[in-house]
């Protein structure tokens, strides 16, 4: 189907909810998109943080075509081997405990805030049920994870909101704590703010935010379903910070491109969303459980996350030698970068570069984002970033 027919259909059947480009893909390979007219373009984007081992990666094809043949699902009435060793290793390597499967990462911060609202429930009765959450933060669509999405313009059209959500600036350790009153039950943040402008915490916050979260047996929530599974160079960013959540979601990157979100919780939630509590048809299917699996099998790999690490620190070093005054800052870690524009509209540049065959996303009102496959390689990275610098260059001469 050429590209004028497929536009067609969706514009008369799609939902139109998405301000798509004006292209659409029909394969991919490692780092490469192609599409309609048979077009290569380096992706910078990876769906969104999804495709954490690009595509068509002969590891991950193998494991989810094998589980597919052998059994696609059995509903979690049953045990399946795929979910009990994804939880086993995931928790592992999260050093958590216990681990609940979903589809998406609302979906895992859905269940996150039910898990905390319970835990405070059994052990300190009714009222305790607020939820602070950070100014700028992005949650999900749901109804509770979009209350907890810290941007005002999420907030209209879909009243009544969930009630007992409370909202601070991030890394303001005086606001955060004159918000730990006595009816909070749980804190949830993103080590890096993703849609937000990919905005990391800082040191210092998160240490105060894990101390007093501690100290008043408040439970500390990371949605790392951006940040997590490797992308910013440690399989999660509260590692990357050396504090201990009590919580954590994930998401995109976990199933390499199938749809997967996680609840982790350590020994103290362990047992607070007991038989009955909580549940999901779909959830933790033995074929996405399958691509997981292979997905951890790569960025479990010590060598594997410092080489997104460097990654990282090596297109940082990059953009910052161009010194474009289009450029205000490149923020974030690993794979995970933001460019901050001086005056442009990062949007306008995501549509231009993208006719030059480079898929780059864009986060906040003012910066371009960059969540290539872990998997890509120097070159791919070299020529990327080379598409953006002659697009930028343009503005500044
Ligand atoms: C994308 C995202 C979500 C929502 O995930 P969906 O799979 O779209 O529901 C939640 N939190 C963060 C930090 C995200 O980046």
């Amino acid at each position: 189907m050429d590209f004028a027919k497929i536009k067609e259909l969706d514009a008369e059947s799609g939902m139109q909810n998405y301000g798509r480009n004006d292209v659409a893909f029909v394969s991919g390979k490692g780092p490469f998109l192609y599409d309609t007219e048979g077009k290569e373009y380096i992706d910078f984007g990876s769906g969104i943080g999804v495709v954490s081992l690009g595509y068509g990666n002969p590891h991950w094809v193998d494991a989810v075509s094998r589980q597919a043949a052998t059994l696609s699902h059995v509903s979690n009435l049953f045990y399946t081997e795929p979910y009990a060793v994804l939880a086993s290793r995931l928790t592992k390597l999260a050093g958590m405990k216990a681990a609940f499967f979903g589809n998406s990462g609302a979906e895992a911060n859905e269940g996150a805030i039910k898990l905390a609202r319970k835990y405070s429930f059994e052990k300190y009765g009714k009222g305790r049920h607020t939820i602070v959450t950070l100014l700028q933060s992005f949650h999900g669509r749901t109804m509770a994870a979009l209350t907890a999405t810290g941007q005002p313009s999420y907030h209209d059209y879909f009243f009544p909101f969930v009630e007992g959500f409370r909202y601070v600036p991030a890394n303001d350790s005086d606001e955060l704590k004159a918000a730990l009153t006595d009816d909070v039950c749980a804190v949830m943040v993103e080590g890096i703010q993703g849609e937000g402008g990919v905005i990391p915490l800082s040191q210092t916050y998160v240490d105060e935010l894990a101390r007093l979260t501690s100290q008043k047996d408040i439970l500390l929530i990371f949605d790392e379903v951006q940040t997590g599974n490797g992308r910013t160079g440690t399989m999660f960013s509260y590692q990357g910070f050396s504090v201990e959540p009590d919580v954590v979601t994930t998401a995109k990157g976990l199933g390499g491109g199938l749809p997967i979100g996680a609840i982790l919780v350590n020994e103290k939630c362990k047992n607070v969303l007991s038989q009955g509590m909580h549940g999901s048809t779909f959830g933790g299917n033995p074929i996405v459980c399958a691509g997981a699996n292979a997905v951890l099998d790569v960025v479990s790999q010590p060598e594997f996350l410092a080489g997104v690490a460097q990654k990282g620190d090596r297109i940082k070093e990059i953009i910052l030698g161009w010194q474009l005054p289009a450029i205000k800052e490149v923020r974030g870690k690993g794979l995970m970068l933001g460019i901050v524009l001086d005056g442009l509209s990062p949007k306008k540049v995501a549509a231009d570069v993208l006719k030059r065959g480079l898929v780059i996303l864009t986060a906040g009102s003012d910066a371009l984002r960059l969540l290539p496959p872990l998997t890509i390689g120097k070159e791919e990275i070299e020529k990327g970033l080379e598409i953006l610098r002659c697009q930028l260059t343009l503005f500044t001469q």
